[in-house]
């Protein structure tokens, strides 16, 4: 049994420790048990203790047990447990409801006794001490002769899993409130319908799912992993830097893909697959390029126990790749323009920190790669694929992005030109570059040899060769993590309509124990209607009609993965015709007649679309600072803003701008992840501010003639 959980645990990745001793029936014989034993655990640890109740309903009913997990010393009153799955009265589960529900004994039950399988059957009231405990705690394995320690964000994690239902309740308020009604004289029945008693109570009911429960503003990194896993998104991996997406941003990728995909073939790129190995002979092949690689690349060097003859390189881009076999097939200026696209992943093999979406060793994307016969030809292709990338942000995402040109300190290797987007994380402050369009001119064309005889050349002449002109283009999958990190709050993820996997969700409200069999199933039926006729009209709709779900889980559930649009429906709103609509980026509530839902429902989805763009947009607008005396620069990046300023555009001013913007004190305000980080250059944005006089104005940094505005900031 035991073992077969530890396997589980791995799976999570989740560390625990184990120790075996002998079979006990309470906590003191628990304790004795782990205070004799040789070595015996010397960290700082709790005991959990794990109790089954059985609430006193109807013989009609089946209701599911109710699992209390509570730190040993915690004082955990029924009455509270009761309040907090609104039962009336529960008494402890005998032998055959325990088995029966969770195929344990009760001696040897404990929270792992809970899973998938049997989780429908059960909710779990969750003791919030063990929450805040930060010492490891201490659980049997569904065998009392055995102890695996673990951290309680593991023990959550183990939890969320399994998908139980799951209440969190302070017992400590409640213990407070008890003994105030008390201490007044009164008791305990006598207490019952005192305000106190009121406002806990409501306390209780409100008291929901475990949710976030690190502040965006405070704890950032921390806020970006809970609302990654908890919203659904995505799972850890046994590979560092590596990450499982789970359908929920799955689903994000394949809208961006339906939309890029449609636009790209619209000027005539089509979709092929190159493998993912490349030797090492091809890869060095352009120098600059391997350069700005090689510390990243992975390598293939063994198969089975058979050391390869020559190590193979795993793709960390396919320009020399794919470019041996465009010398092969361009054989005229007739074969041009070539536009090919893959949708394939890619291995960077990162040492900085990992972080999900942004920075990971493997991660999903597109690469165009085209070949032209005119310099035109080629920088017309990048700039409309730069607009198709900004359209992927700001349309779809609802994220603002400036587009414009790196410096050559910040383009791609081997390249001529690389256009960007770039984004702003407000919480951080720091730039994020969203998506690249490089144009490679004619240096990828002159080592690979991809020639055509000059089409312009008059007849009789000799024809010269003409090396063709061309571009590569790559979005990834961070696409999703900026989305995440701009529009997501203290309640979880916020979805943008248009990429969101649900775009509405409805919830039944207002079934009691008292709501007869025959008045659910109408509210049900009408719910499938309401749910049907959105479907028919193209709106991503889902009727989460669970049964051993509340409506206060539900909410919760559903703010948690970011559902643009909740409509909740029930007895009350039938009688009026009518649905309750809560936005999920706002929280604005309104009713909307049944009779022009369809109309409403989009609309409202539309309005939820634009305004999440405007409130991104107006934040990015208020957060870029143009400078004009560089005592401002440093200023301004602690206050978390990206800086506009006259720049010379030389390599060696931009690498003195991040060693003096490094060297300075901290900030309150500042990432503790990145105290120190410099400012490097963002773009030079093709929307350029007014006032630059050539020959006059200044580079801000050196004191050189400035050529543009350039965009300055920490980034990721
Ligand atoms: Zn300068």
């Amino acid at each position: 049994m035991a073992t077969g959980i530890e396997s589980e645990l791995n799976a999570l990745s989740i560390e625990s420790l184990s120790f075996p001793h002998e079979k006990c029936k309470n906590i003191a014989e628990w304790h004795t048990q782990l205070d004799s034993l040789n070595p015996k655990p010397e960290f700082d640890y709790k005991l959990v203790k794990t109790m089954v109740f059985k609430p006193k309903a109807p013989k009609s009913e089946t209701a599911p047990l109710i699992v209390l997990i509570a730190l040993e010393d915690s004082q955990t009153s029924s009455a509270t447990i009761c309040k907090a799955v609104s039962v009336k009265e529960a008494r402890l589960a005998n032998e055959d409801a325990v088995t029966g529900a969770l195929s344990v004994s009760t001696a040897n039950v404990s929270p792992f006794s809970i899973t998938s399988a049997n989780a429908a059957a059960v909710k779990v009231v969750l003791d919030k001490s063990l929450l805040d405990y930060t010492g490891k705690l201490g659980v049997h394995p569904n065998d009392s002769a055995q102890t695996i320690f673990l951290s309680q964000l593991d023990l959550q994690k183990y939890l969320l899993k399994t998908e139980v239902e799951i209440l969190e309740v302070d017992f400590k308020s409640e213990v407070y409130s008890a003994t105030s009604s008390s201490a007044a004289g009164g008791s305990k029945s006598d207490a019952k319908g005192t305000p106190v008693q009121q406002k806990q109570s409501e306390k209780i009911e409100g008291a929901a799912l475990i949710g976030i429960t690190v502040d965006k503003e405070i704890d950032f990194p921390g806020w970006y992993q809970q609302v990654l896993t908890k919203g659904d998104m995505l799972d850890y991996y046994d590979v560092s830097g590596c990450y499982i997406l789970k359908p929920w941003s799955y689903t994000v990728w394949e809208r961006i893909q339906k939309w890029f995909d449609a636009k790209i073939k619209g000027i005539g790129v089509e979709n092929c697959y190159f493998p993912m190995f490349v030797s090492s002979k091809v890869l060095e092949r352009e120098k600059d390029h391997i350069e700005g690689f090689a510390p990243e690349v992975a390598w293939v060097t063994r198969a089975g126990s058979a050391e390869l003859d020559e190590p193979i390189a795993i793709r960390p881009t396919s320009e020399t790749v794919m470019y041996p076999y465009y010398a092969k097939w361009i054989r005229s200026h007739r074969d041009l323009p070539l536009r090919l696209n893959q949708w394939n992943s890619v291995v960077r093999w990162e040492f900085k920190h990992p972080q999900p979406f942004l920075r990971t060793r493997e991660f999903l994307w597109q690469e165009g790669h085209t070949a032209h016969l005119t310099f035109d030809g080629a920088n017309q292709e990048v700039l409309q694929i730069l607009d198709f990338y900004a359209g992927v942000y700001e349309q779809l995402l609802a994220v603002p992005v400036i587009k414009g040109k790196k410096t050559d300190k910040e383009r791609f290797a081997g390249g001529l030109f690389t256009t960007t987007c770039e984004g702003y994380i407000p919480t951080t402050g720091r730039g994020i570059q969203g998506a690249t369009s490089h144009c490679l001119g004619q240096n990828f064309s002159k080592m690979f040899g991809i020639t055509v005889e000059d089409p312009s050349a008059k007849e009789g002449e000799e024809k010269e060769k003409i090396f063709v002109w061309q571009n590569s283009w790559g979005l990834s999958t961070r696409v999703i993590g900026v989305m995440v990190m701009i529009h997501g709050d203290n309640k979880g993820l916020v979805l943008p309509p248009r990429v969101a996997g649900h775009q509405v969700v409805i919830v039944p409200c207002g079934i009691t124990t008292k709501t007869s069999d025959s008045n659910r199933e109408v509210l049900y039926r009408d719910i499938t209607d309401i749910a049907n006729k959105l479907t028919d009209a193209g709106i991503r709709v889902k009727a989460d009609l669970r049964d051993s779900y509340s409506p206060g889980y539900k909410f919760n559930d559903w703010e948690l993965k970011g559902v643009p649009l909740r409509l909740e429906y029930g007895p009350q709103d039938a009688k009026k015709r009518q649905v309750l609509s809560a936005r999920r980026d706002t929280g604005d509530k309104a009713p909307i007649s049944l009779d022009n839902l369809v109309e409403s429902v989009q609309k409202l989805l539309e309005a939820i679309q634009l305004d999440m763009y405007q409130k991104a947009k107006q934040s990015f607008d208020a957060n870029i600072e143009t400078i004009t005396d560089w005592s401002d620069f440093v200023p301004a990046l602690n206050k978390k803003k990206v800086i506009l300023m006259p720049f010379c555009l030389e390599e060696s001013c931009e690498d003195d701008i991040k060693e003096r913007s490094k060297r300075t004190e901290l900030g309150e305000a500042e990432d503790a992840k990145a105290p120190s980080m410099g400012a490097k250059s963002l773009c030079r944005p093709f929307d350029q501010p007014k006032g630059i006089v050539l020959g006059h104005t200044k580079c801000l940094a050196c004191g050189k003639d400035a050529k543009e505005y350039c965009l300055f900031g920490r980034s990721y």
